[in-house]
């Protein structure tokens, strides 16, 4: 593994303890010599994430629709290693998927939310094989996961596909468990 897309919020949360996971979660991937791939903006838990990573020494990669610059500020991080400006939403989620070898979402609202169900599918489908986990800063992800028991219990998750997504309360924890990721054996689809 030699980088990490890293969903979170383009806010700082309520909680202290969300701004100090982001630069935990930074400094623990370039500490690891790992990439960071993100939404390349400044703003909330994106930029304390990228530049907990860049103080420590590690190279930060952005992907930002065009629509977000200038927009109506220029929230685009001009400090990263690698900057890409792209057309769209789904073109950046694509570009993103390609650059990382997995995924770990901090705490986020309805972008990260999106972007980290939509990896976790993928896998699903098996249009990649990468890891997908959750840093579940005190207790953020709890009712999420209840969510996809409920959709285990109601028959639409199969146990196998929700035990895909990793959950830990520390980068080091998530970490560990990505060593150990396997990806189901037999592309299969939820319905079959
Ligand atoms: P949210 O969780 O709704 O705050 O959205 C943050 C996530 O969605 C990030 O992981 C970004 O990839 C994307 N995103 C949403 N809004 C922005 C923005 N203004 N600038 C950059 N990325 C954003």
């Amino acid at each position: 593994m030699k980088s990490v897309c890293v969903f979170c919020g383009c806010s700082d949360g309520r909680r202290k303890e969300f701004v100090e996971a982001a630069g935990r979660l930074g400094r623990t991937l370039a500490e690891r010599g790992l990439t960071v791939v993100y939404g390349g903006a400044t703003v909330g838990l994106m930029g304390q994430l990228a530049d907990a990573a860049l103080k420590a020494g590690g190279e930060v990669v952005g992907v930002i629709p065009e629509r977000f610059i200038d927009r109506p500020r220029n929230i685009a991080h001009q400090g990263l290693t690698e900057l890409h400006v792209v057309d769209t939403m789904h073109r950046r989620k694509e570009l993103m998927a390609q650059l990382a070898d997995a995924f770990i979402a901090l705490p986020g609202g309805l972008g990260t939310l999106e972007e980290m169900l939509e990896a976790l599918c993928w896998v699903q489908l098996r249009l990649h094989a990468k890891p997908c986990g959750l840093l579940d800063v005190g207790g953020y992800y709890q009712p999420l996961l209840r969510m996809l028991d409920v959709a285990v219990a109601e028959e639409f998750l199969k146990p196998e596909h929700r035990n895909l997504l990793a959950v830990a309360e520390t980068p080091e924890a998530l970490l560990d468990q990505f060593a150990h990721f396997q990806p189901p054996e037999t592309p299969k689809l939820p319905c079959l």
